[in-house]
């Protein structure tokens, strides 16, 4: 029998045949939520759902103030609205990262300037900013992949030092800590995604924490379109207009009714999530010492969320074999970003600074398993099963 037939078997055995990548979690109030909302005629933004989710994430965060946004894409293009990016405005961030943290630096004219990642965390090299700084760089944008922390000790020192602003991308960190405080409280202004293939969902969905009380303002006007219509309806001015740029950035409210039943379950699913983690990271120790993978490595002061397992194998022919032999047994793993620096509109809008070797090396290494909530032990188990397989 050859491997190929012997995981067919143990899937039949099993009668495991089709782990998706990533599934949401269901809180089982969402629909109550969502009803409710529809009951009481308030479906637009700005209601009921988004003020209790607002006051939720604030606390969560101890934030000055949290807005509710339709994406982080969203909350990410109002950081860099507020962060006051001019054109020819440099922003420091991973090239390791979505398109979003970029493409809202690039809206505003500004670029996109792209450092190397750790090898342990894959997030932000901290001692390659300093190199990177010009007397045109406005801001830093820490990206905490897999909702680990990037070193927010000495980004915050050099951001001090240097007059920077701090914008974290924190779509993947909701509910993770490092040194016993948030990720997004960090940040002059930090950004969190809910959409569906995150944590905690809302399909799409996003959030813009505000932690400089001076920004709160105008994050306002800007959330509405560019007009004061948030201080008109607290009674603070006594006509509503057009104040200064902005767009359309809040969700309906039907969307945070299901995100609302989805925050309060946000410690059940962070613990669900974090059992399977910890039980694929078990599994792969002895793998990791016979050095046929290197495991995520998750530093002391940073407490996480569990938001993505990954192995870093030794070649692209190994991460395809692999991927191969779990897409024939029905289990559904990936790769992730494609680095910006080498993507065409980041040539076009952007600039590397140093060499991005790291970046370069484990982009083509890289395998990301499924990781739910609801996800069972034996599917776990069956997806170690077949990566060990595949590794001998
Ligand atoms: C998911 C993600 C985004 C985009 O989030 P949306 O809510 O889909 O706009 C941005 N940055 C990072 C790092 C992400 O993982």
């Amino acid at each position: 029998m050859n491997l190929l037939q012997e995981t067919t078997l143990l899937a039949q055995s099993q009668d495991i045949k089709n782990i998706p990548f990533s599934k949401f979690s269901a809180s089982g109030e969402e629909l109550l939520y969502v009803t409710e909302a529809i009951a009481s005629g308030g479906i637009i933004g700005d209601g009921k759902y988004t003020k209790l989710c607002q006051s939720w994430l604030k606390e969560q965060l101890a934030s000055k103030k949290v807005l509710l946004t339709h994406s982080c894409t969203a909350a990410l293009e109002m950081a860099f609205i507020l962060a006051n990016i001019q054109p020819g405005d440099e922003v420091i961030m991973p090239s390791y990262t979505f398109v979003s943290t970029a493409n809202a630096v690039v809206l505003r004219g500004g670029v996109p300037v792209f450092v190397d990642i750790r090898p342990d965390t894959l997030n932000l090299d901290e001692t390659k900013l300093k190199e990177a700084i010009t007397a045109k760089t406005k801001a830093i944008a820490p990206v905490h992949y897999a909702g680990v922390s990037c070193e927010m000790a000495p980004i915050s020192e050099i951001a001090y030092q240097y007059g920077l602003q701090i914008v974290e991308d924190a779509a993947q960190g909701i509910c993770s800590k490092y040194n016993d405080q948030p990720i997004g409280s960090y940040g002059n202004l930090a950004a969190f995604s809910f959409h569906g293939t995150k944590n905690i969902v809302s399909g799409e969905g996003g959030a813009l924490a505000i932690n400089d009380p001076s920004l709160i303002e105008r994050a306002e006007i800007i959330w509405e379109k560019g007009t004061n219509r948030s201080q008109f309806f607290r009674g603070d001015v006594d006509k509503y207009t057009w104040v200064d740029i902005g767009s359309s950035y809040l969700p309906s409210d039907i969307l945070a009714a299901f995100l609302w039943a989805q925050l309060q379950q946000a410690d059940s699913i962070t613990q669900h999530r974090l059992n399977i983690w910890n039980r694929y990271h078990l599994a792969f120790e002895e793998l990791e010492k016979d050095q046929k993978i290197q495991r995520p490595n998750i530093p002391q002061q940073c407490q996480h969320n569990a938001h993505i397992y990954y192995l870093l194998v030794d070649s692209l022919e190994t991460r395809t074999k692999i991927l191969a032999t779990l897409k024939h047994c029905g289990v559904q793993a990936t790769f992730h970003y494609v680095p910006l620096h080498n993507a065409p509109a980041g040539q076009k809008y952007g600039r590397q600074s140093g060499n991005l070797v790291v970046t370069e090396d484990i982009c083509d290494r890289i395998v990301r398993l499924p990781l739910f909530a609801n996800m069972t032990f034996e599917e776990a188990d069956y997806i170690i099963s077949l990566v060990r397989n595949s590794l001998l």
